[in-house]
């Protein structure tokens, strides 16, 4: 157990374990500590090479609380196992920055890392220092990317994509690959197509550049998958403060206040003793005033619709409906933003500050009931800022909306990356055969160390296309081979295992691609994080009689 360790850096930045001294302890050589962190990755990334690619096979994860979750997702996965190992919490930390630069490649990222590690654990049997081994892969590293780069295809994006997506686009083929192996498989296209949608709503094409922050999915239960849908604008999940307020309108001018829409109450604050009847009469005017006070200001700004971050009580309730101002309470922080930023207006934290000028503006709003449930939701459409968008995923039960949430969310990093960058490269482990082949052949152009910790290299990218075809219940080490001669009899670097049994063995033909930016970052992330974990040497492991 090394639950006690923790991992820091020295002043040059690098890596190293600290694990706290407690009871006798023995020093354990560099070797048997850097030796016994691998076996315990090792176990991470099994785990995880079962649910690698269109096959891999669903995890079912109960949480202490009973919760009950079934993905193939690597992250999610990774992120409910619970590890007390910090080599194997290091590994969820790759995964994580896997995801939140690329969003997808999340689970190959963590067995490849695995196979490099079980591939220098036999070289360290051998007898090679893990340092030499770290500069071999390092170098082994450099002429897989520079091959990735070599082998790179790219994929068209057409300007007038937008409005007229066809089925043909390379965009849309792209995010519905991306949804290959997830819960969703029924309603692909449908999801592909918001994916893309999404994207190119917000994207600006001229500058390649995508705002993430303009795309919100919104998970609601009930319905069916089929129910979900894109919204041009933003939802709210709340309904108006008042049943009577009408459920629609349009030509919008919103108030977005922070301020506690309700009379401040003295006779919470101070301590106010109220003796005869006209004093409470008076107290009562006091607060009635306030408050047609506050409705006069946002009257005066020209609004009518209030959205408050906080609630009121039924008699301000009352007031706002007598007065025709439609309102929502209780909208939270990143709501009220996401708001004003949609409708160009500006958050007010004081009723005096409210000026015409701040408002937001929108076309219409709407109350939507969801289904045959009585839940409803705010739905506020052509917004000033029409860059805005809203999925809003459906499903039956919590398990699925999560699912679906997850697999939209790779889609749209898949497309996202390719208007950022166009190159792909060919995915079924075609990209890793191809870069297995170069390495092994420079490993024979090696001189020392290197020739064998290149050899181990091109060893562990195979286990990418040998674990994609047992996944698929095929044999690894045939198919691995098969698609080895066949890439260098064919001279063709796109031949990858064929999963769902198409027969056909070239990725182009079936476009499965995986973004050349993500796959660079895998092998990068990869081999970095074994290299760390070779460098570690002096680690002191707490005595046996203390357990
Ligand atoms: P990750 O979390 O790493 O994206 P996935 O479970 O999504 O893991 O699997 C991705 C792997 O599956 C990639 O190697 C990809 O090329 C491969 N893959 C996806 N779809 C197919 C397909 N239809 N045929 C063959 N390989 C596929």
């Amino acid at each position: 157990d090394m639950s006690n360790a923790i991992v820091a850096q020295d002043e040059m930045g690098r890596p190293f374990i600290i694990v706290k001294d407690q009871g006798s302890k023995e020093r354990s050589h560099g070797i048997d500590a850097i030796k016994s962190h691998i076996l315990a990755a090792r176990q991470v990334s099994t785990i995880l090479k079962t649910s690698l690619g269109p096959r891999g096979l669903d995890k079912i994860l109960i949480s202490p609380d009973g919760e009950i979750n079934i993905t193939n997702d690597g992250a999610t996965i990774l992120s409910q196992m619970e590890l007390s190992n910090e080599i194997a919490k290091l590994l969820v930390e790759l995964s994580k920055s896997q995801d939140n630069e690329i969003g997808d490649g999340t689970t190959g990222v963590v067995v490849l890392t695995g196979a490099l590690l079980d591939q220098s654990l036999e070289l360290i049997e051998k007898g090679i220092h893990p340092i030499k081994i770290a500069n071999g892969f390092e170098n082994a590293c450099k002429i897989a990317v520079e091959n990735l780069d070599k082998i790179a295809d790219e994929v068209v994006i057409h300007e007038d994509l937008k409005d007229n997506l066809l089925p043909s686009s390379d965009l849309f083929k792209a995010a519905k690959t991306s949804l290959g192996s997830k819960i969703v498989s029924k309603s692909h296209d449908k999801f592909a197509k918001m994916a893309v949608e999404c994207v190119l709503n917000v994207a600006d094409l001229s500058r390649k550049d995508v705002d993430f922050e303009l795309i919100k999915v919104e998970g609601k239960l009930g319905g069916s998958i089929d129910d979900s849908k894109l919204i041009n604008g933003i939802t709210i999940d709340k309904d108006f403060s008042h049943p009577q307020m009408p459920k629609s309108f349009e030509d919008l001018k919103i108030a977005i206040l922070t301020c506690p829409f309700e009379p401040p109450k003295p006779k919470t604050k101070h301590k106010l003793e109220i003796s005869t009847i006209e004093e409470f009469k008076n107290l009562q005017d006091y607060e009635q005033n306030k408050f047609t006070e506050m409705i006069a200001k946002v009257k005066e700004s020209g609004a009518n619709l209030v959205i408050c971050q906080w609630g009121f009580d039924d008699e301000a309730n009352h007031l706002l409906l007598s007065n025709d101002l439609p309102a929502v309470r209780w909208v939270g922080g990143s709501d009220l933003e996401r708001i004003a930023m949609a409708t160009n207006g500006r958050i007010v934290p004081r009723f005096e500050d409210l000026t015409p000028e701040k408002l937001g503006h929108a076309e219409k709003i709407r109350e939507v009931v969801m289904g045959t449930t009585r839940e409803r939701m705010l739905v506020i459409e052509g917004c000033e800022n029409t860059k805005t968008v809203t999925c809003l995923i459906r499903g039956s039960n919590k398990m699925i909306v999560d699912e679906s949430i997850r697999s939209l969310h790779d889609s749209l990093c898949v497309v996202r990356n390719l208007i950022k960058d166009n190159r792909i490269i060919y995915g079924g482990g075609a990209a890793e055969i191809s870069c297995s082949l170069k390495i092994s052949e420079e490993a024979d152009k090696q001189k020392g160390i290197d020739q064998y910790a290149f050899r181990a290299f091109s060893q562990a990218l195979d286990v990418i296309p040998m674990s994609l075809a047992e996944n698929s219940g095929l044999d690894p080490i045939e198919t691995l081979t098969t698609l080895k001669s066949q890439q260098v009899n064919e001279k063709n670097s796109n031949i990858g295992v064929d999963c769902l049994g198409n027969h056909q063995n070239d990725m182009k033909k079936l476009f499965v691609i995986e973004t050349l930016i993500g796959k660079r970052q895998q092998l990068l992330l990869a081999t970095q994080l074994t290299r760390m974990v070779l460098k570690i040497n002096d680690v002191i492991i707490s005595g046996k009689d203390q357990y």
